[in-house]
């Protein structure tokens, strides 16, 4: 658990064979309004759920949950953290929530191969990730959550419901799996992935001043260079066609 600025936590992922994403607690501590972004690989909720609480912070602050995608190492253990909180409402881009309500799980899974091995190696039957969505996002909401305010960007390619959380005051980026630090960027092989699109995305964040890179997995960057997301974009623009 790290202190990112006085609004923002990170809880590293703790990777297995699959990775665990990284979820970040958003929100002004004497807010009593946080909202936690994206809870992680499956098996995970408990270790989420106590580093939060090791900081002093009580869960019954934890108004929401938000969904930055709903691929397997994001959501996987969304229902974990939902019986701790079951009060937190959730939050996830409209072409996203739609599958997960009507339990339509290839947005989760990504491909075939992955659902079985996935569903061997934790049990799952399908189904499991039905969940009813309290807030269908756009892209376009400035969400003043928590005494901050996060502007959503719908940035799909690596998915479809795929959305970036930014804040202007504080320059801080959460762009799901789009972009990391050190040049990479997000698979777009996966079911609802399309490569231009996720062009179309990168250079969307290119016009946003950022300072902090708070991705899904490996390394968050403090004090980006201004021109990294756009090298980035380039770097990768012949294969994203
Ligand atoms: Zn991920
Ligand atoms: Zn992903």
């Amino acid at each position: 658990m790290e202190r990112v600025t006085d609004g923002v936590l990170f809880i590293p992922g703790q990777d297995e064979f699959i990775p665990d994403s990284h979820t970040y607690v958003v929100g002004e501590p004497s807010s009593q309004d946080l909202s936690l972004i994206d809870p992680g690989l499956t098996g995970k909720g408990h270790y989420k759920t106590e580093s939060i609480q090791k900081v002093g912070i009580e869960l019954e602050s934890i108004k929401r949950i938000i969904m930055t995608h709903t691929h397997f190492d994001h959501i996987g253990c969304l229902s974990e953290i939902l019986k701790q909180l079951p009060w937190a409402e959730l939050w996830v881009h409209t072409l996203e929530a739609e599958p997960l309500e009507q339990g339509d799980e290839r947005a989760v899974y990504g491909m075939d191969m992955f659902q079985s091995m996935c569903q061997m190696q934790y049990g799952l039957k399908p189904g499991d990730f039905t969940f009813k969505v309290n807030r269908h996002l756009n892209g376009g909401e400035n969400l003043e959550i928590g005494g901050m305010i996060w502007d959503v960007i719908h940035i799909p390619g690596h998915s479809m419901g795929g959305i970036a959380l930014y804040s202007r005051s504080t320059k801080i980026l959460i762009p799901g799996d789009v972009i990391y630090a050190d040049y990479a960027i997000g698979r777009f092989d996966l079911h609802g992935a399309d490569a231009s699109e996720l062009k179309q995305s990168l250079l969307r964040l290119a016009e946003l001043d950022v300072d902090i890179l708070l991705p899904g997995h490996n390394r968050i960057v403090k004090g980006l260079s201004p021109d990294y997301i756009i090298k980035t974009a380039k770097q990768w623009e012949p294969y994203l066609v």
